[in-house]
């Protein structure tokens, strides 16, 4: 078993820009260390009367671009280890796609799946609370968001316990809302349509066609059954997807899944493999005659297929499992999945990692989308949120591409030399550095 590692990963994607980029010493300072690290302890009530107690972050990373951006994550695992690593990673993201906004996550040290609603209601705005009276989070502060097992509900609590507490609304506080109480049009599948437009781009670089091309999935949720159900409908292959209880792909040579149904059996089941097995006893004959075979989630990353998309957890492919990822293309649509002793390994394989901080930063891009309405009290169109975004998300592809070729580097660290060299611009302008 591999042992995670988040924020010494980010210091070493980061240190090797900061070197193609030839940074100074005191603009890698600058980068290396949070700007703020707010950490509490958040007390609620059970539903049978006891308290609970669960240890809780907020990290700022860097505003020099903009208030602190970044979501909130429910995890058993969100220590501070990873909150730091996924607060730095968005103030380069932002800045990848260029966004005026900083880096910021937060995260509850908590599994959620053990609380009742009502106490995830209580605990939610518990954090929200402090970070309000302690002045973390504000509409031109830090600016939070869903993240893993956060969803808009839980944002509307959040918004509603910060305007308790200000005495007065301030929507823009917070993003990936309801639609009721301000959030944008298209947020829901703005992750996964802006790792797409990328991908679109990378694939007209090359001359492959949507039709031509197959791909496999990890990770069937917000980001990943989204993903699918996009690829599927503009002509994709998509031949595995798979869950935290295991993959299917499909049986087939030259036909592949009909995604929508794959999006109704886990909808039905809970998981995709749930449609055939029952443990570890699987219906074959259904299998068969649906074309279907079950994957393990090791199995998945193998596959021969032309795209992988991991949209599940960090970490999951590593110095262990990297060399035998057959997939010529891997798009990061979850945060951090590929480590940096991976990326070595899949780079001598000529294998092309569309990075994280590219891929999947169409869902901040809309976000912001949502912090501009909210601050100017309009609201925009599907249509003109999902134009605007393909538009960021190409000119952050352009722009990226010049780094690769202008350094002739990986494509992760053209990324990161593109971002980083952005921040330390507004550093060297504001006169930190
Ligand atoms: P989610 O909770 O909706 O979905 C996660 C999916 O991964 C679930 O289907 C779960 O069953 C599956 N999964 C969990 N463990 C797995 C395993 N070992 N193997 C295969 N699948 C597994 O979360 P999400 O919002 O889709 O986020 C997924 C990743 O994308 C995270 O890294 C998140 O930080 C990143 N991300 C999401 C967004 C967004 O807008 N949703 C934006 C940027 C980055």
């Amino acid at each position: 078993m591999t042992i995670k590692k988040p924020f010494e990963n980010f210091l070493k994607n980061l240190r090797t820009a900061s070197e193609t980029a030839q940074l100074s010493d005191a603009a890698l300072a600058g980068l290396e260390a949070p700007e703020a690290i707010h950490k509490t302890e958040v007390v609620f009530a059970l539903d049978s009367g006891e308290k609970m107690t669960v240890p809780a972050y907020r990290v700022q990373h860097n505003s020099a671009r903009g208030p602190y951006k970044g979501g909130i994550r429910f995890h058993h695992e969100a220590d501070l280890d990873e909150v730091k690593a996924l607060a730095s990673l968005m103030s380069i993201k932002c800045a990848v796609v260029n966004i005026p906004m900083g880096g910021g996550k937060g995260g509850i040290q908590v599994d959620p799946k053990k609380l009742s609603k009502s106490e995830i209601e209580r605990m939610s705005r518990a954090y929200f609370r402090w970070g309000t009276e302690q002045g973390i989070f504000g509409v031109n502060r830090d600016v939070p968001a869903p993240d893993v097992y956060t969803t808009p509900q839980i944002m509307a609590w959040m918004l509603d316990e910060h305007e308790k507490v200000l005495g007065f609304k301030s929507p823009g506080v917070i993003t990936g809302k309801p639609l009721e109480l301000g959030g944008s049009l298209g947020r829901s599948y703005a992750t996964s349509q802006g790792g797409f437009f990328v991908l679109m781009k990378y694939l007209e670089k090359i001359g492959k066609k949507p039709e031509d091309t197959t791909v496999a999935v990890q990770g069937f949720g917000n980001a990943g059954a989204y993903f699918a159900e996009i690829a599927h409908k503009a002509g994709f292959k998509v031949i595995a997807v798979s869950d935290s209880k295991g993959g299917v792909a499909c049986d087939c040579d030259s036909d592949a899944f009909d995604v929508n149904k794959l999006s109704a059996w886990k909808k039905e089941h809970g998981s995709l493999r749930g449609n055939f097995c029952q443990g570890e006893t699987c219906d074959i004959s259904k299998m068969k005659s649906e074309n279907v075979k079950t994957v393990s989630n090791a199995e998945l990353l193998e596959l021969d297929v032309d795209v992988l998309v991991l949209a599940a957890l960090d970490g999951v492919v590593h110095a262990e499992n990297a060399a035998r990822v057959n997939a010529p293309i891997i798009l990061e649509l979850a945060n951090g999945p590929v480590t940096p002793e991976a990326d070595e390994i899949l780079e001598e394989k000529d294998c092309v990692v569309i990075p994280d901080i590219l891929a999947n930063a169409g869902g901040v891009t809309v976000s912001y989308f949502e912090w501009v309405q909210n601050r100017s009290g309009d609201v925009w169109e599907e249509e003109f949120v999902i134009s605007k975004l393909k538009k960021v998300m190409e000119n952050a592809y352009a722009d990226w591409m010049k780094m690769k070729d202008q350094y002739d580097t990986s494509y992760r660290n053209a990324a990161f030399v593109l971002g980083v060299n952005r921040i330390v611009t507004t550093m060297k302008l504001r006169g930190t550095i």
